[in-house]
């Protein structure tokens, strides 16, 4: 890919975008000065479609229409209105459609799923995850060892990255495993780390796991809607995901689950159920047969019925997504962040370091920016220009720009200030 450093070029790529309409579909907050903003946070909480209110409105209107019956009344009848996630979910993380299912959110999916795929015995008991994880899955895992009565002193290995390093190398993951796979119960990784934004080599690191006798989970929240994934494929054994990063289902939105179909119908799997898992035909007769008998396939994890609402933005925003298709929103994501990172190399080489991976197989649309010196006063100045990124302190940037609706003129806006700023 060749670039241009003027501002013509990031122009001319505007207007050759094939994605270029899809940003009209989304609200674009403002600047201070009352601009758009170059919002570059999409990997923390993406953006409103500009469909989601009509879509609300609509189930409002069912519900205040139909009342209880807007279970099986109006457009979309609530008794099934998780299943029509099954197809577009599976579009996105490369599964079959009763592979996954749209509950909950992430980390309490973590947990269900470790309910099911964390059973540690006397000589396998140890859970492998990548340092430094998103605190909320170190807190799921620690405390599903506890629940075990293990310490995580002993029972948690975590895979880090070598001194001096700030990514961690999949051979150092595999000569773990290789030493100590037999220990490991479960792997539980994310498909991209939060803050370096290292796509892990999800299928070895699976293949590498289930060859020493461990099951794996994937943690998507970073992957999903933002990279390509073929969970299936990889033979994965579980994943969960958040809808509100990549996905723009809104805040808190209801998570994604992957169980792969091996699992499906496994009877001997424990788990902690509730009705909308049961099957649907014996689910009402409660009373008349009490056995829970688990529904096949990752529907069979479900606890409680669903939160319409929150899944109504959720079908708006995988609309979006099934409009596009993820291998053009990869297209795009490549050439923008590159874009990104040549004009980054521009900059002061002293002060800046882009820490993500270089390799863009090795990551989806964010650059992590390590800031040598005034990191502090730099976002000052970016949000007063109006650029919305994530500031992990003491001195990294995270910026994400957004494939559905981030433009080549919003990163060179970003760039022309990082300049400035610099010299300034
Ligand atoms: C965003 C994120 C979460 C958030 O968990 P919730 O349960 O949705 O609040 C968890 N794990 C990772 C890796 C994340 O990036």
């Amino acid at each position: 890919m060749i670039f241009e450093t003027g501002e013509d070029f990031a122009k001319q790529c505007d207007a050759t975008d094939p994605l270029r309409a899809f940003r009209d579909r989304f609200h674009i907050p403002k600047a201070p000065d009352g601009s758009d903003a170059t919002y570059f946070a999409g990997n923390s909480l993406g953006l409103q479609p500009k469909s989601v209110r009509a879509m609300l409105d609509e189930e409002l209107s069912d519900w205040a229409n139909h009342g209880v019956a807007g279970h099986f009344a109006g457009k979309r009848p609530w008794f099934r209105y998780h299943e029509q996630f099954r197809e577009p979910a599976g579009r996105l993380v490369g599964a079959g459609p009763d592979e996954t299912v749209l509950m909950n959110t992430l980390t309490v999916n973590l947990h269900l799923m470790m309910v099911s795929f964390y059973k540690p015995t006397k000589t396998r008991c140890k859970i492998l995850m990548e340092d430094a994880a998103f605190p909320s899955d170190t807190y799921a895992v620690k405390t599903q060892l506890h629940y075990h009565g293990l310490d995580p002193d002993d029972a948690l290995i975590v895979v880090k990255p070598r001194s001096g390093e700030r990514l961690v190398l999949q051979e150092d993951i595999e000569t773990i495993l290789a030493d100590q796979g037999e220990t490991i119960a479960l792997v539980l990784f994310g498909g991209v780390n939060f803050f370096t934004g290292q796509l892990f080599d999800m299928p070895r690191i699976t293949a590498a796991a289930q060859e020493r006798g461990c099951l794996v989970g994937f943690d998507l929240a970073h992957a999903a809607g933002n990279v390509r994934l073929d969970l299936h494929d990889w033979g994965v054994d579980f994943a969960a995901w958040c809808n509100y990063k990549y996905l723009n289902g809104g805040p808190g939105a209801v998570g994604g689950c992957f169980v792969h179909q091996r699992h499906a119908s496994r009877t001997d799997l424990l788990r902690f159920g509730g009705w909308w898992g049961n099957d649907p035909e014996t689910r009402f007769r409660m009373h008349l047969e009490s056995d829970f008998v688990p529904r096949p396939g990752a529907d069979g994890w479900q606890v409680s019925n669903p939160p319409i609402f929150g899944l109504t933005a959720v079908k708006a925003s995988y609309d979006l997504f099934d409009e596009v298709g993820m291998d053009n929103l990869c297209d795009k994501s490549r050439r923008l962040t590159a874009y990104l990172e040549f004009l980054i190399d521009q900059l002061d080489g002293h002060r800046f370091e882009v820490i993500t991976p270089r390799d863009p197989n090795r990551r989806g649309c964010q650059l992590s920016i390590l800031v040598r010196e005034g990191a502090k006063e730099l976002v000052d100045s970016l949000t007063l220009d109006g650029v919305v990124c994530d500031f992990r302190p003491p001195d990294i940037i995270r910026v994400a720009p957004v494939p559905l609706y981030n433009t080549y003129q919003d990163v060179w806006r970003f760039a022309k200030i990082m300049a400035e700023q610099t010299h300034g």
